[in-house]
Parts: C-alpha cells; structure tokens; sequence
C-alpha cells in the first residue's frame, strides 16, 4: 500500500496482551521483531508475524456496504450515516435504546472503542459488548470474584521467581510461546517444576515435569483435591491464609466431601513424570502430584 512506511519503526504488537515489541519490514511486507522488554531475543509468534497481512487483504472492508436484498451495496459515508441514522431513531423510538447493540473490537485501539461506548452511551443504553466475552468472560468473572480484578495478578517478571507452575487446562507453549519461551521455559530448564493438568499431552506436556492427563471435566474435582492435601498435611502459608482469604472455614468444611485417593474416573491417561529431577525435594508422603494420583 501507498502509506505503508519505507522506513522499519519500532512499535508493539496489537495483537495479545503480551506486547512484543514489532517492526514492519518494507522488504518482505511482514512484521519482524525487535528486542522489547517481553521478547528480549526479538522474537515473535506467527500470529504477530501477520500482524499486517490483513491490511491488504481481499477480504477487508474499505468501505460501507448498505444491505439490499441478499447483497450488500457499496456506498457513501455519506449515505451509510444517514442509514445509520434513520435506523437508529426508528429502533429507539419504537423499541426504546437498550433495543440497540454495540459492537466494539479487540483489534481497534483504547480510543477507538472509547468512543464507541461513549457513542452507546450518549444513545441511551449500556448494551456494549466485544470478542473477549467469548474468549475470556468466565476467567474475568472467576478472577474478579476471586481476587478483585479480572486481570492478571502478577507481573511476568514474576514468573521467574516460581519454585513451581501449575498448568490445567491450557497449553502456553503453543498458545502464548513467547511467555513460554522467555519466561516459563528457561526457569524450567533452571530447575522449576512443571505440572501440566489436561487431558492430551502436547508441547507443554513435553517440558513439564510432571503430567496429570485428567478427563475432561475433572480439573476442578483435582484442584480440590490439591487443596485438601495441602490443608491435611499443613503445607498452608498461615499469614498468607489470615491477611488474604476470606471464606475459609466454608471452603474446609466443603472440602471434607472431597475424595483425595478413590477417584479411579479421574484419569484420561496414565500420569508421567519425566526424568528432569524436580526444583524442590518431594515431600515423604509422596502425594505431591504423585504419579500415583487419582
Ligand atoms: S505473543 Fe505474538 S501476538 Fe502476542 S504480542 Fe507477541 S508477537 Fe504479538
């Protein structure tokens, strides 16, 4: 394109929360990397190595289409305001505003999507929505009821100082594989243990220390179970319990249903331990994610 810039600037991927720092290479039309705070090395995934192939792309609308039947017309911005409108008043004047749904996108800027809820707003209804319902609505909702803010708790330089990671239901070495590559993996390789819960063994499996292939469906019935044995065997962090959680005589009374050793349904799989010796000494019991679990 015309305005593409000649010359690689620095800036940061739009595309994740993870901020990579990127740069439009003139020559190949692609992004390439540049040695940011996160991708220390320059290195970025595949999908912010397409950050800027939808700019060109065939399916792109560049300008407003107006339905006519079963097609769309292209038209004026002109006439589409005016669509848009005529359309908006008819709908708040029989069905009232919250009869309106806004749109916005993750892939627009801050200020972009600030005007669109303000624009939602000034018409009368809250009705604002945008992709990360689908895709993160239960972790917001879980988090924000937990802790306070749907947001992750901790700093990615946090991550460094981890004696262990717990991992369920998720796979970071192929998902976010520059937080795994940057930070998960060299402190693995460091000595960190690596419990990987999920039903399938795939890359993160394969760096773990430990993998616990539950069926689908039983992580929270093994996050319970955890919970249980770290309460019976007194691993709890007392101060921590005092200043931080609220709730917990509830939370030990229901765990007292909770079964720890006679699940035989809980396994998809036999559960693997690999040979890299763990970061800390296994307790004498042996039920620290034991292989003889479930
Ligand atoms: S992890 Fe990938 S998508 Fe996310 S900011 Fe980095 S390059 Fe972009």
């Amino acid at each position: 394109m015309s305005n593409r810039p000649t010359q690689p600037r620095e800036s940061i991927c739009p595309y994740c929360g993870v901020g990579c720092g990127i740069t439009y290479n003139p020559d190949s039309g692609k992004a390439t990397g540049w040695k940011g705070p996160v991708n220390t090395r320059g290195e970025i995934c595949p999908k912010g190595a397409a950050a800027w192939e939808i700019v060109d792309h065939e399916d792109r609308l560049t300008t407003p289409l107006v339905r006519d039947g079963e097609t769309f017309v292209p038209v004026s911005w002109e006439t589409a305001l005016e669509e848009v409108t005529e359309a908006f008043s008819e709908i708040v004047e029989t069905d009232g505003p919250d009869a309106l749904g806004f749109f916005a996108s993750s892939n627009c800027t801050n200020e972009e999507n600030y005007v669109l809820q303000k624009l939602a707003r000034a018409l009368g209804t809250n009705n604002v929505d945008n992709c990360a319902r689908l895709c993160h609505s239960s972790t917001v909702a879980a988090m924000g009821e937990r802790f306070g803010a749907g947001a992750m708790t901790n700093t990615l330089d946090d991550l460094r100082e981890a004696d262990a990671y717990l991992v369920a239901g998720a796979n970071p070495a192929e998902q976010h594989p520059i937080i795994f590559r940057s930070y998960l993996l060299p402190a693995v390789r460091d000595g960190t243990e690596l419990i990987h819960v999920d039903p399938r063994e795939n890359d993160t499996t394969k760096a773990a220390t430990h993998h616990l292939p539950v069926k689908p469906g039983f992580d929270i019935p093994l996050l319970n179970a955890v919970a249980k044995v770290i309460l019976e065997e007194g691993l709890t962090d007392e101060s921590f319990l005092e200043t931080r959680v609220e709730g917990l005589d509830a939370f030990v009374e229901f765990l007292e249903g909770v079964v720890v050793d006679d699940t035989p349904g809980w396994r998809a799989s036999t559960p693997t331990t690999s040979g890299r010796p763990p970061a800390r000494t296994p307790r004498p019991t042996g039920r620290r994610f034991s292989p003889g679990w479930g």
